[in-house]
């Protein structure tokens, strides 16, 4: 029976062993030419405690799980959004609030009241324009203006960017984001169409028809319709059993 100290000698011979081989193979590469292969040894896999790796752009959780995100348009008048953070809350909900940097120079506070319900915040641009038909420089200073709003009044940038005006990120948009410090582009998989004003009960109906387990729901602050409807839209999701999580616990991340 090897003793621990044993083992742990052994492994350390081992990990010396195979870090000279590879040094050689280095030094064989750097002269241009193939390194002669020799028989190693594998080299123990180590535990890597990194976030999984995620696309550019991500639309929905797990499917298998009990789990969803109602992702808010951060934007309006601060009194009717601090209404629906009130709904929400009373239900338990949590929710991801994609701030507009306009918005928050408007009521600075409303960064603070988002976090402090357990909520979580994201970047929605500064400006909420056009951002697919920007130069790369313009949709740079977009996403940067706001995050630093968000850092000023949270201290983190929050983890995700969603594109002004366009459901999806083009390969430039991904890449100014990932340039910006976000892990990935936030898209949906189910539209509210809350933003055209169809009265609350469609706004539900459109919710409750289209979710599923991992759904990203879009929905907008700033609408009388959606807060009319959320406590059915709550109502609805807990009789089918979904939780509405931030995206980050949705995405495990
Ligand atoms: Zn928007």
């Amino acid at each position: 029976m090897p003793t621990l100290t044993s083992v742990f000698i052994e492994r350390r011979r081992l990990l010396s062993a195979a870090a000279g081989m590879a040094a050689a193979g280095l030094v064989a590469a750097c002269d241009g030419k193939r390194p002669t292969a020799i028989a190693t040894t594998p080299l123990p896999v180590p535990k890597r405690s990194a976030p999984v790796p995620l696309p550019g752009e991500v639309a929905h959780g797990p499917r298998t799980g009990t789990e969803i995100a109602l992702t808010f348009h951060g934007a309006g008048d601060p009194a009717l959004d601090r209404r629906l953070l009130k709904e929400l809350e009373s239900a338990g909900a949590q929710v991801t609030v994609m701030a507009i940097g306009s918005w928050l120079d408007a009521d600075p506070s409303m960064a603070r009241r988002v976090l402090d319900g357990g909520h979580e915040l994201g970047n929605h641009t500064q400006n909420h324009g056009d951002i697919g038909s920007m130069s790369a420089a313009a949709a740079y200073a977009e996403i940067t203006q706001c995050a630093e709003r968000l850092r000023r009044l949270t201290g983190s940038i929050g983890a995700w960017f969603r594109p002004s005006q366009t459901q999806h990120a083009s390969a430039m948009i991904q890449a100014q984001s990932r340039k910006a410090g976000y892990r990935a582009c936030l898209s949906y998989d189910l539209d509210s169409l809350d933003f055209k004003d169809p009265g609350s009960s469609a706004i539900t109906r459109n919710v409750l028809n289209g979710i599923r387990p991992g759904s990203v729901v879009s929905m907008h602050f700033g609408h009388e319709g959606t807060v009319a409807a959320m406590p059915a839209i709550l109502d609805g999701l807990r009789s089918r059993g979904l939780k509405p999580v931030t995206v980050s616990r949705l995405l495990g991340s």
